[in-house]
């Protein structure tokens, strides 16, 4: 099996959903391919910060009772020529109605308080680590800002920002989806020399901050929060480098040629 295959059938993997040809070859490829494993690692991340209970809500009576009622009526209009087709409506109605019931537990994660710093430092550290891993550091691959955030489209519900910043000596040259704090991020690439730094960026109601620097294991992460976006940046460039990365970013952002 293949990467490419792999990661078509990774969510399925990690629900058990496969059938046992199908699952022992998943299985057997991530004992040979780290990326996979990360990526795998990173699924199983989310899907257990996703079944929280806490973040499920009961839908309320009203909304409930105009669904049931407005149901029946749905299958009546759907035509008779195939028996099969009013069971296929109420199934894709009742896969609609599951989402309104738990679209506001999506709202609820991103209105949940950020996890405490120490959490969100240690997350983007590992992503970084994650992402210096064989295969994993792109999954688009390019060096035009125009080719980069289109890419982001539709794989998250909000539209990052992205910027070239090779003239001030941090060219970009990809992005990749990951998970921070249970959201999912955009996570755009930038190089500086032989370096890599990962700019992580998810949105957030929270007000705009100062730059706060913490240094781990090596790593310089700086993050803000400017404009309803929580920023993180990483890399093992030294301290300067990456607060004129920083620099850079928040200039091109709020520069009036931008966007
Ligand atoms: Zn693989």
């Amino acid at each position: 099996m293949m990467c490419d295959d792999a990661r078509l059938l990774l969510h399925a993997y990690l629900d058990d959903e496969l059938d046992a040809a199908n699952s022992a070859a998943v299985a057997q490829h991530m004992q040979d391919c780290a990326a996979c494993t990360a990526r795998y690692g990173t699924y199983a991340t989310l899907h257990k910060a996703l079944a929280q209970p806490s973040l499920y809500r009961r839908a309320p009576e009203a909304l409930r009772e105009r669904w049931s009622a407005a149901r029946p009526a749905m299958t009546v209009t759907s035509r008779p020529p195939r028996r099969r087709a009013p069971l296929a409506f109420a199934m894709a109605a009742g896969f609609a109605g599951a989402l309104l019931v738990t679209s506001p537990a999506w709202f609820h994660v991103w209105r949940q308080p950020a996890l405490g710093d120490d959490q969100v430092v240690a997350e983007v550290i590992s992503g970084h680590v994650r992402s210096l891993q064989e295969q994993h550091l792109m999954d688009v691959v390019s060096t035009d800002q125009h080719t980069v955030k289109p890419w982001f489209e539709g794989k998250l519900d909000f539209s990052p920002r992205v910027k070239d910043l090779a003239s001030e000596g941090f060219p970009l040259v990809g992005g990749r989806l990951d998970a921070v704090d249970g959201h999912g991020v955009a996570a755009l690439i930038y190089k500086r020399r032989l370096h890599v730094i990962n700019l992580y960026q998810w949105p957030t109601e929270a007000a705009a901050t100062a730059q706060v620097q913490t240094q781990r294991h090596g790593y310089t992460v700086i993050r803000w929060r400017a404009d309803g976006m929580q920023y993180a940046a990483i890399s093992d460039v030294n301290e300067n480098d990456l607060k004129q990365f920083v620099l850079a970013f928040q200039n091109e952002v709020g520069a009036p040629s931008g966007r």
